[in-house]
């Protein structure tokens, strides 16, 4: 359970950090939650670790331009307790506080949790139902990353050699919409063996995401296409549930065999649906 020797540089910077990680195999240390317990079974060998907690750029959230933006190195419990997000994005409030125990949600980030992309971690199904961008920037300058093409597959996403996670940017949603996060937790880590978010509008626009499920999290077309735009009548939601997870090539392991995740999933889709209607 000891870590292979590595080197540590404390960026002051986001520049500070993109120059420090280019050029050997270096990676970004934020809330050390995922990668320090990787590192020290020895999954993940870094040469350099960059720390990124001292940055003050990365971390807060605010208001700016018709959007929520999250600074990728807030922490879990600070985005459990901020005022914005349990506003205008309630089922991010809810998500953060069922997030591991107390000293996971006091260290772990969610830029951290979104480059390691677990695939029963809770942040990503969030930032899929939210229509979020994913900001980053590397040596090249900034750009964003639709939720919808961040997540590639198991613990794979689409930043790019020397990219940091710096904010996460969610439209505004408009007036009456409603939010739930529904989770089936593993009860020793709290990670999701199930978790499903949705998001809808007072016009009936419904985006539905899971997380646990299968290799990577993902938006549910078949369960959205069933409510968008509907009442959410008891055969609507039927109908979502019957609808969803269709085609998906579902995880079994010895939480939870790929037959009873697919039943929880639909569990737990119902819940959330009910929880907005
Ligand atoms: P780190 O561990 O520091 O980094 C993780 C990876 O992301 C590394 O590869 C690192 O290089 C990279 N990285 C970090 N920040 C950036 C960035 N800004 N840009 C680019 N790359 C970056 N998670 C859940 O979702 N739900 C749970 O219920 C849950 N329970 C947990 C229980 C325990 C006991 C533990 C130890 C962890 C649990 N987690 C859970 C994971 C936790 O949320 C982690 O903190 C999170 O996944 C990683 O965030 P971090 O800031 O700790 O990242």
């Amino acid at each position: 359970m000891i870590p292979v020797a590595f080197d540590y540089q404390k960026a002051k910077t986001v520049d500070e950090a993109i120059a420090a990680l280019s050029g050997g195999d270096s990676k970004i240390l934020a809330g050390g939650h995922s990668l320090l317990p990787a590192m020290k079974l020895r999954l993940s060998q870094p040469a350099k670790l960059v720390d990124i907690g001292g940055i003050a750029a990365l971390k807060g959230i605010k208001e700016e331009d018709g959007e929520i933006v999250i600074g990728a190195a807030t922490t879990h419990a600070d985005i459990a307790g901020n005022k914005l997000i349990k506003n205008y994005l309630p089922f991010f409030a809810e998500a953060a506080s069922v997030i591991g125990d107390l000293q996971v949600r006091n260290y772990g980030t969610i830029g951290g949790s979104l480059a390691h992309a677990d695939p029963a971690a809770d942040w990503p199904a969030l930032v899929l139902a939210s229509n979020a961008a994913i900001e980053v920037q590397g040596s090249k300058g900034k750009r964003r990353i639709k939720a919808t093409e961040f997540f590639t597959g198991l613990f794979s996403n689409s930043l790019q050699d020397g990219e940091i996670i710096i904010a996460i940017r969610i439209p505004l949603p408009a007036e009456g919409t409603k939010t739930s996060y529904q989770k089936f937790a593993q009860p020793a880590s709290r990670f999701a063996i199930v978790g499903c978010a949705v998001m809808r509008t007072a016009d009936g626009k419904t985006n539905i995401a899971f997380t646990g499920v299968s290799d990577n999290a993902f938006r549910d077309s078949g369960a959205e296409n069933a409510v968008s735009g509907k009442p959410l009548t008891e055969e609507a939601i039927t109908a979502s549930v019957e609808a969803a997870i269709s085609g998906m090539n579902v995880l079994g392991d010895n939480f939870a065999s790929d037959e009873y995740r697919r039943h929880l999933a639909k569990v737990y889709l119902k819940k959330a649906l009910k929880a907005v209607s």
